[in-house]
């Protein structure tokens, strides 16, 4: 059976598009068949996962109903890839309708028996596209800084899931809060992990163990649109993501 996570907060630059790469790299290291979804206008996970994204179609077409999902899969070095472009930003518009919110969700119930894990990447900010994440999704994985504005968005973007959960996807799960560019050796970063784990405790949500280390290399490799298995297998931002691929696994097991 598949499962669908989506990477989500409306904080801008903390590693949302990071994650869905490097997670789908691990999935696929743990021979699992996986699908990322670009839902971002700015086609950056498109980019770096070596999808074509200006000739081909793309999830707006999808969405449209004018293409099938399969039709608009690329199969790269990291995952199968549904890639997006600077067109999604007409799809607040394009859609006005009732059950707006399940447009996504539809397209994706089309691929999701070929796939074990489908991951999708969102915009920054929290309106349609990212809504549409929220609802076709069975679990979301918050990324988030150690610093005082991803704290203070924190609390933003928990009420909106619980607003979606309400609202379009009762069965929509916190996955968990994953802690970006850490650094244990900075006092700001332990603070920012402490009140992070106490407001994830008032939520009665679980902060990943695993915390993901500042690293160029991940950088290098979606840049050079390349594997981060291939790039730079032995770097710790490399393994941080490995170990957090194994935490989700386990996490998902013992759900079954
Ligand atoms: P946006 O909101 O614009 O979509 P995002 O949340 O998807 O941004 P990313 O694009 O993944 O964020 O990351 C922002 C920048 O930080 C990128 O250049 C990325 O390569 C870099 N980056 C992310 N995580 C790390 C890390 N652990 N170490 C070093 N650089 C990182
Ligand atoms: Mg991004």
């Amino acid at each position: 059976m598949s499962v669908t996570i989506a990477i989500i907060t409306q904080k801008g630059g903390v590693g949302k598009t990071t994650t869905v790469n490097a997670l789908a790299a691990s999935f696929r290291k743990m021979k699992k068949k996986v699908l990322c979804v670009d839902m971002d206008p700015q086609g950056n996970l498109s980019f770096s996962t070596g999808a074509e994204n200006e000739e081909s179609l793309t999830i707006f077409d999808a969405l449209l109903g004018n293409a099938r999902a399969d039709e608009c899969i690329q199969e790269t070095d990291i995952c199968d890839v549904i890639p997006s472009n600077i067109l999604l930003t007409g799809a607040e518009l394009e859609f006005t309708g009732r059950n707006r919110e399940y447009v996504l969700r539809n397209v994706l119930g089309e691929a999701e028996d070929d796939y074990d894990v489908i991951l999708i990447d969102s915009p920054p900010g929290l309106g349609f596209l990212t809504i549409n994440a929220l609802s076709a999704c069975n679990y979301v994985i918050i990324p988030m800084l150690p610093d005082i504005f991803s704290l203070q968005g924190l609390v933003q973007v928990l009420d909106t899931i619980d607003m979606v959960k309400k609202a379009t996807n009762p069965k929509l799960k916190i996955m968990g809060i994953l802690i970006n560019r850490y650094n244990k050796f900075s006092k700001l970063h332990r603070e920012s992990l402490g009140t992070a784990e106490m407001i994830a405790k008032n939520y009665e949500l679980p902060v990943f163990k695993t915390h993901i280390h500042k690293s160029e290399r991940l950088s290098e490799a979606q840049s050079l649109q390349l594997n981060i298995f291939d790039y730079c297998p032995r770097n710790s931002g490399v393994r941080d993501f490995y170990k957090v691929a194994e935490e989700i696994m386990k996490n998902l097991s013992t759900k079954k």
